[in-house]
């Protein structure tokens, strides 16, 4: 039994840190909001009320938190956790961000003789809840099989992606991916609807072909052949359109830096920001498929 602190209980960080206490780990947790930190109070589990009392005392810490500037305070800032971790410690931060700030934020841990590891996610709420994640992990190799127990309990599927921010990177180029694969999958059910084609025959037909993905066949963006998809629940999120916003600027960013070009990413970057502006921050990514259609 680890000693856990975990920062950020949002959609994802609550029920990652209510597995790790089903498992029998000891996790005290923090969010901002008092609500979310309250949730994990039970057995096993405490709110310690702050960073800084979250960090202290444990053994490993977690942050599943929005974006690189949470991150860099969370870590970097006064009564942070580099300034409290006691020496030890092994860090974990599971938020999707860019991989510079990744990286310097290792960098400071190391300054302090602590070792960090940057371990973002894939398998969304349901993933997080089922412990089903893939995590793929930047950093040490010690520090991975250090922390590959502990993700684990989170997770099926653990991947050493290489050094220092390799996991983000691997992150970004993954959900490149989802972004364009959401729209391509948006636009063909749209294109069946006006083609007189019934959505469950292009499911039926496509999901064993060679349009098949894991936007068809698990999220499937109309309500009907996968009854778990967002589209069954008027694309209540989920993972957020305003998260697969930052998430393909994350990756138009990193392109733009290493030279790579990646126009369908540029491309699935403005249809995701045209859709956010249209008051759809909140609502889950798969519901680009209203946008597509024109309302
Ligand atoms: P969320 O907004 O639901 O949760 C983030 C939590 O962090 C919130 O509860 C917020 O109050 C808290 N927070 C913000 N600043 C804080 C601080 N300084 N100290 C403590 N808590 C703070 O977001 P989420 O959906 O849980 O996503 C978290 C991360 O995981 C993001 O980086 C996201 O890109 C990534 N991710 C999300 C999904 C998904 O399906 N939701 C999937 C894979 C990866």
């Amino acid at each position: 039994m680890a000693r856990i602190g975990f920062i950020g209980l949002g959609n994802m960080g609550l029920p990652m840190a209510q597995n790790l206490l089903k498992a029998g780990h000891a996790v005290q947790g923090f969010d901002v909001s008092t609500a979310q930190s309250d949730k994990l109070v039970g057995p096993g589990g405490t709110a310690p009320g702050s960073v800084k009392a979250t960090a202290a005392g444990v053994d490993v810490v977690i942050t599943m938190l929005p974006a690189g500037q949470h991150v860099r305070d969370v870590y970097m800032g006064a009564d942070g956790v580099l300034a409290v971790a006691a020496p030890g410690t092994l860090l974990i931060d599971s938020s999707t961000i860019d991989v510079e700030s990744a990286r310097a934020v290792a960098n400071a841990a190391q300054g302090r003789g602590l070792a960090m590891l940057d371990a973002p996610v894939s398998g969304g709420v349901g993933g997080a809840k089922s412990g089903t994640l893939t995590f793929m992990v930047g950093g040490a190799e010690e520090a991975f099989e250090r922390a590959r127990p502990i993700l684990e309990h989170m997770g099926k599927t653990i991947v050493h992606a290489g050094g220092p921010g390799n996991g983000q990177a691997a992150k970004i180029c993954n959900n490149m991916i989802l972004g364009v694969s959401m729209i391509a999958v948006s636009e063909a059910f749209v294109l069946a609807e006006k083609l007189g084609l019934d959505p469950q025959k292009l499911f039926d037909i496509s999901s064993k072909s060679s349009g098949q993905c894991w936007s068809m066949t698990t999220y499937c963006p109309v309500p009907g052949p996968v009854p778990t998809s967002p589209a069954n629940r008027d694309y209540q999120a989920g993972f957020t359109a305003a998260m697969m916003l930052k998430d393909l600027k994350l990756a138009q960013d990193a392109a733009a830096s290493a030279g790579a070009k990646a126009p369908l990413g540029a491309d699935a970057a403005k249809i995701y920001a045209q859709y956010v502006e249209s008051g759809e921050a909140g609502r889950d990514f798969s519901g680009i498929i209203r946008f597509v259609r024109g309302g």
